[in-house]
Parts: C-alpha cells; sequence; structure tokens
C-alpha cells in the first residue's frame, strides 16, 4: 500500500479522551475512530491486524475439528426467558423492540441461539461430540465502556459451543479448546497465561481464562511459584492461617476514638497494626435482611466470593445507610460485631484473631479485646477476602505472586445449564433421552489487538508481533520528489517485495525524513527498509527492526534475500 494514496492521517496530539496507551496509540496511529461511547470504526489500518488475529484463530478452530456458523445478532426475547437469563442478566443486556412491540435482545452472547439449534438438529449420540464457533458481533452495555477497544459496548467475540453425551466427552472437548487456545495465543506472538477463572454470568462449574500480561490489565491473576498453579484473584483461594487461634486474654472495652474512620485512622490512634482490627461491611441478603461480612483491616474483601455465600445477594450490593442504622443501630464507618443481630460471615483470617479491635456500633466509639465465642457469637468462618502476595499458594506448593493481566479468552464446562432448561436432549447409546452436555468457549477479537499494544509498545509507539502486523515492512523513500534515483530504486524494490508476497507499507509520501520515521515507528511496522541518496552512493540500503535501537546497512541489489533473512522462521 502506498502511504500518498492512504486518506488516513495520523496524530500527533493524544487524544484527551484515551486514558491508556492502547487507546491512546491506536487513535494516534488511525487503527480506529470513535462513533460513540464504547462503539469504534475499524480503519483499514486496525483492519488488517483484526483480520490477522482471526485468521490464526479460525485456522486453529478448524483444525481442533470445530465447525464455523454464523448466528443472528438479534435473538428473541423467548429464548432469553427460556433459559431465564431475560430476567438474570441485568443491564448488560440490550433489549429492543420491533414495530409489532416483540421483543428481542443484541447478543452479548450465543448459548441460547446455538442450544435452539442443537435441540432441533441434534437427535442422536452418534451426531456427537460436535463443536460450532463463529467470529461476530457482540452488544454488551456494559457500565463503564473504557479504554477503546478492550472494554467496549460492540465488538467482536469468536466464541465457540460444544455439546456431547456425557461428561467424559465434555472434558475432552474442553481439553481440545484449551490446547487449540495455547496454540492461537502462541501463534499470535503474545505473552499469555492460563489462569482458573470464576465463571460469572455465563454459569457451570469449571472454567479458565487466558490472560495477556500486560501492568495495565484490568485484572490481577495470583500465580505459585512453587509450581503452574495460576488463578484469576477473583477466584483465588485465600487459605486459613496454619495456626490455631490463642485463647482472649483482654477483657472487652470500649474506648473513645474521635474522627477515626478508617482503619489506617484507629490504628494510627491506638498505635497497633490494622491487622489486629476488624472491617465489618453490611451487605444485602437475599430476602428482607442484612448480612454482616468482616475481613481483617489489612485485607480486602473479594465480591465475587461473599455473593457465593448461602444468604449473600448475588450480584454483592452494599446495604443502603438506612438498613445498616435499622440493622445496627448505627451508621457505616462505626458498625461492629458484638450484639449485632444478623447473619455474619468472617473471612478465616479475622476469624483467627484473638483479642481484636472492631466498631461499636456508636459513633466515635470502638471495642477492643474482643474475642469470638466470648462475645460474638454464630459467626460463620469463610474465605472471602482476596488473596495476597506471599499468601500459601493453594495448590500446597510455594507462595503466591500477583501480576496485572488483561482477558483475551475464558473457556467453559457449562454441564447441563441450558440443555435442561431449554430441553435440549439426544438419545444415548442405551435409546434413553438424556439433556446434552455442553462447553462454551469466547475470545475477545478486538480485545486482542488493544491487548498485544498494550504488551509491545514503547515511548515511540506500538511494536507490533510479527505475526499480527498490519504490514511486514515498511518503506521509507527519503527525499524521493528530489531524487529520480531514489525514487527509480524505491518503486523497483516495493514491486519486487510485493511480487514475492511481502506485505509492503511504501512511504512515498511527499514529507519531511522526521515526519516518515515517526509515523513508521507509531504504526510499529516490524521491518523498515530506508532508500536515500546518501546510502544509494555507496550502493547499500539501511534496514532496522522496530525493536532495534541501530540500523544496518546492507547491500542494494540484495534486498528481497537481505529481508527474508530478517523475518521470523
Ligand atoms: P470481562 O470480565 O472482561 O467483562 P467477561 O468475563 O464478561 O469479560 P466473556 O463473557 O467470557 O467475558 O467473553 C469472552 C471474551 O470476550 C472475554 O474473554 C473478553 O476477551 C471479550 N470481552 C468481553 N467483554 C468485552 C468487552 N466489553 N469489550 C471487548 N471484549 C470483551
Ligand atoms: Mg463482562
Amino acid at each position: 500500500m502506498r502511504l500518498s494514496q492512504y486518506p488516513i492521517n495520523t496524530l500527533k496530539e493524544t487524544p484527551a479522551e484515551a486514558e491508556v496507551l492502547s487507546h491512546q496509540l491506536m487513535l494516534r496511529s488511525g487503527l480506529i475512530r470513535r462513533l460513540a461511547a464504547g462503539l469504534y470504526s475499524w480503519l483499514p489500518m486496525g483492519l488488517r491486524t483484526l483480520q490477522k488475529v482471526e485468521r490464526i484463530i479460525r485456522e486453529e478452530m478448524n483444525r481442533a475439528g470445530a465447525l464455523e456458523l454464523v448466528m443472528p445478532v438479534i435473538q428473541p426475547a423467548e429464548l432469553w426467558q427460556e433459559s431465564r437469563r431475560w430476567s438474570e442478566y441485568g443491564p448488560e443486556l440490550l433489549r429492543i423492540k420491533d414495530r409489532h412491540q416483540r421483543d428481542f435482545v443484541a447478543g452479548p452472547t450465543h448459548e441460547e441461539v446455538i442450544t435452539d439449534i442443537a435441540r432441533r438438529d441434534l437427535k442422536s449420540y452418534r451426531q456427537l461430540p460436535v463443536n460450532f464457533y463463529q467470529i461476530q458481533t457482540k452488544f454488551r452495555d456494559e457500565v463503564r465502556p473504557r479504554f477503546g477497544v478492550m472494554r467496549a459496548r460492540e465488538f467482536i467475540m469468536k466464541d465457540a459451543y460444544s455439546f456431547h453425551v456425557d461428561e467424559a466427552s465434555l472434558r475432552e472437548g474442553y481439553r481440545a479448546m484449551y490446547d487449540a487456545y495455547t496454540r492461537i495465543f502462541t501463534r499470535t506472538g503474545l505473552t499469555f497465561r492460563a489462569v482458573r477463572a470464576d465463571s460469572g454470568a455465563i454459569g457451570g462449574d469449571v472454567s479458565q481464562e487466558f490472560h495477556v500480561l500486560a501492568a495495565s490489565g484490568e485484572d490481577a491473576i495470583a500465580f505459585s511459584d512453587g509450581d503452574d498453579y495460576a488463578a484469576n484473584l477473583e477466584a483465588a483461594a485465600a487459605l486459613p492461617p496454619s495456626e490455631p487461634r490463642r485463647a482472649p486474654q483482654q477483657p472487652l472495652n470500649k474506648v473513645a476514638t474521635p474522627g477515626a474512620r478508617t482503619i489506617e485512622e484507629l490504628a494510627r490512634f491506638l498505635k497497633i497494626e490494622p491487622a489486629r482490627c476488624v472491617k465489618t461491611l453490611i451487605v444485602e441478603g437475599t430476602e428482607d435482611t442484612v448480612v454482616a461480612l468482616v475481613v481483617r483491616g489489612d485485607h480486602e474483601l473479594n465480591a465475587v466470593k461473599a455473593q457465593k455465600l448461602p444468604g449473600v445477594a448475588n450480584p454483592l450490593r452494599m446495604a443502603s445507610a438506612e438498613r445498616v442504622v435499622k440493622a445496627t443501630g448505627t451508621e457505616p464507618g462505626y458498625v461492629g460485631l458484638v450484639g449485632l443481630r444478623c447473619r455474619v460471615y468472617a473471612d478465616h483470617s479475622a476469624f483467627a484473631l484473638a483479642d481484636f479491635v472492631c466498631g461499636a456500633n456508636e459513633k466515635d466509639m470502638h471495642l477492643t479485646g474482643v474475642n469470638w465465642d466470648r462475645d460474638v457469637t454464630g459467626a460463620v468462618a469463610a474465605d472471602i477476602r482476596n488473596a495476597l502476595e506471599g499468601d500459601p499458594s493453594p495448590s500446597g506448593r510455594g507462595h503466591l505472586k500477583i501480576a496485572r493481566g488483561i482477558e483475551v479468552g475464558h473457556i467453559f464446562q457449562l454441564g447441563r445449564k441450558y440443555s435442561e432448561p431449554m430441553k435440549a436432549v439426544v438419545l444415548d447409546e442405551a435409546g434413553h433421552e438424556v439433556p446434552l452436555y455442553m462447553g462454551c468457549y469466547g475470545i475477545g477479537v478486538t480485545r486482542i489487538v488493544a491487548a498485544a499494544i498494550e504488551q509491545n509498545h514503547d515511548e515511540r509507539g506500538i511494536i507490533w508481533p510479527e505475526p499480527i502486523a498490519p504490514f511486514q515492512v515498511v518503506l521509507v523513500a527519503l527525499q524521493l520528489q528530489k531524487s529520480t534515483r531514489v525514487r527509480e530504486v524505491a518503486e523497483r524494490l516495493y514491486a519486487e517485495l510485493a511480487a514475492a508476497g511481502i506485505e509492503v507499507l511504501y512511504d512515498d509520501r511527499d514529507a519531511r525524513p522526521g515526519v516518515k520515521f515517526a509515523d513508521a515507528e507509531l504504526l510499529g511496522i516490524p521491518h523498515r527498509l530506508v532508500v536515500a541518496e546518501r546510502g544509494l552512493d555507496a550502493g547499500k540500503l539501511e534496514y532496522r527492526h522496530r525493536r532495534d535501537a541501530q540500523s544496518t546497512e546492507f547491500p542494494a541489489d540484495d534486498a528481497l534475500a537481505f529481508i527474508r533473512s530478517r523475518f521470523a522462521p
């Protein structure tokens, strides 16, 4: 492609609305343009990368034996009512009406539609196992669309769904997808990690996420330094302390703590460690009740773990100030445990404390020397905190380290979550009707492009991993409007590389060298060739890889062989 005929300009200034680097670079280099919140157009340069990602995914899905299809974006509400997600999914589900006032949704995912296909077309175990996939637009009305295509409202997903007659076959199909995903992310040239995950709104029991490791990632992932245990922090178990709780030594005592509202203020005032205090959070219960969740002062509540506990509303919601006052007699910030009349879950680490400090259910007062059983009865111990760096690994070997990641893929063993309510059954070998076992497997296709940039950039721009770069080579001709020699050599080179099937971006613009170099670096094309008068005097061209600090010269008549020798094998 000739840059002189490409109408999209790069931007020097960083667009104000872009908070993260990948978003800034995608806008500046003209890969995408914003239409509205969470809605983006892919411009030609961006689309080239997107299609390379799609090609890798398609090849590996096909290799794994999955069958490609395409399902409608717009789906009838009836299917979502059958699966009960019409009421369960919440405001991320965009609901729309047609001209006859019939309800539809803009598909955030396609379990219902594929299960409808399965129940119509799959009749016998002989047709199984089977895996259908599509690469298609999804809509999720995200609360906070942000970071460009990383968390958009409309985005492209590769979603696959497998059907099986029994659980053993499901496990096999899931394993095959795990392997396919490993090949896909390896082939894109990204550094990634597979981690255990929570299943979220999709449901099911076993699930794993694939994360691109990047310091700016939205997710925290915990992994052991002693073995291959790795989990999303949401799902990483925090083990109970190994030592038993010691016996109470202090009497219960009420102390005035004027102005101390946070744990830090309280700990400083009492001259104790935050780890000797507990935080009591009042959340909504499932019925017309509230529930108290207790974690140590130096720990963080894990909402995903807490909302799974019996009696706790899912998704987790803090109780309103009014309901806190009604349940505890005090406003949020002073809530304590002694005399509290509601269900209490204490994190294992909080439950292991003796002689600790908590609120007194009274403004500006706290209790010291508090002890479980003696002063607070009926609390249930549970794992409700985030694991921390240095915690023993739940695998029993090593300690946890925490890294940041961007979720680019998620695989689930759904079991019969959709086939049962939607009555998708087949005849098994014995001739009995059995509900299908199902797996589902997603990849954030558009998100991969942003994640690749988060992981691969420097202060000058993008550094594309070679397999997904929009072009392999950028050919920069300097002062070609002044030098016919430069123009001739560059034109010849462009034709020769193109004829050899190499994807070349040819900078034949009438622009200053500085502008051309800056754009080449911003665009992040891996291999750069420079044609300039000075080099040609000595019969030389200049080469530099986007990751190199220095250029090298090589004989001009040897360009094709030279550039080929620079490509990754
Ligand atoms: P997240 O926790 O990031 O919201 P999710 O768990 O809701 O993701 P899945 O339902 O598993 O996502 O969807 C499959 C994949 O689609 C995700 O792994 C992610 O890569 C991608 N994805 C999900 N939501 C978005 C979004 N709003 N914008 C871009 N990609 C997305
Ligand atoms: Mg989501």
